[in-house]
């Protein structure tokens, strides 16, 4: 399968804004983006260029793509996808994104990171209602019970999140009993739940040029 292969600090300081995909590390003064805020590369310090409307765009796809990790093809399927359904498109689309398992076993803190909460996830570490689910973009929906299977329970990051709790906050769409390990889909998350600064606009004018 295609995956991403460039240092993932790198891809953060392509965007200029912390990604969040290195746990804690990201939080520490060792983030490659508090220490150099400067794209990567040999002459990424000295380039000042006047960024144009389409490279506007893209570098918002791009951001938002890496954020959650997903391919360009998948990623252009959540926007067609996104754009056939009632509501603003950009919301839709986001709200796919935030949907998706891998980003929910994230956001209910099963992984310091959305990489390591893929990786949970494609190990089968994660069940859906009772069931084993290995599949990162599986979309969750309200009423779906999110947990990690007993055999997995002691996974450092697992056991370090029942008898420390999450330390950052769930949010409201999302229901968390860190002591049993269970988290529950409440409601469809909406745009302010989502945390990341990102201007979806950008990416649908992308895709409808
Ligand atoms: Fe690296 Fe995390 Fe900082 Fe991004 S936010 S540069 S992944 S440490």
């Amino acid at each position: 399968m295609a995956r991403y292969t460039d240092s993932v600090c790198r891809q953060c300081r392509r965007e200029g804004q912390k990604l969040f995909l290195k746990g804690d590390r990201c939080y520490s003064a060792k983030c490659a983006v508090d220490r150099r805020p400067t794209p990567p590369g040999q002459h990424g310090a000295g380039r000042r260029r006047k960024v144009s409307e389409y490279g506007t765009q893209l570098r918002e796809k791009q951001k938002t793509r890496r954020a959650y990790g997903v391919l360009e093809s998948q990623f252009r399927k959540y926007y067609e996808k996104a754009a056939r359904e009632k509501g603003i498109t950009g919301e839709n689309m986001l709200r796919m994104l935030e949907q998706r398992l891998d980003n929910v076993v994230y956001r209910l803190g099963y992984g310091d990171s959305r990489p390591q909460a893929r990786q949970f996830v494609n190990h089968g570490h994660v069940c859906v209602n009772g069931k084993k689910v290995n599949i990162p973009s599986y979309q969750v929906s309200v009423g779906d019970v999110i947990a990690i299977k007993d055999r997995s329970k002691d996974i450092d990051r697992i056991k370090d999140l029942r008898e420390n709790g999450l330390g950052r906050p769930v949010p409201k769409w999302l229901e968390l009993d860190a002591a049993n390990l269970t988290g529950k889909v409440v409601a469809l998350p909406e745009r302010e739940d989502i945390d990341l600064s990102i201007e979806e606009h950008f990416i649908v004018e992308l895709y409808s040029r």
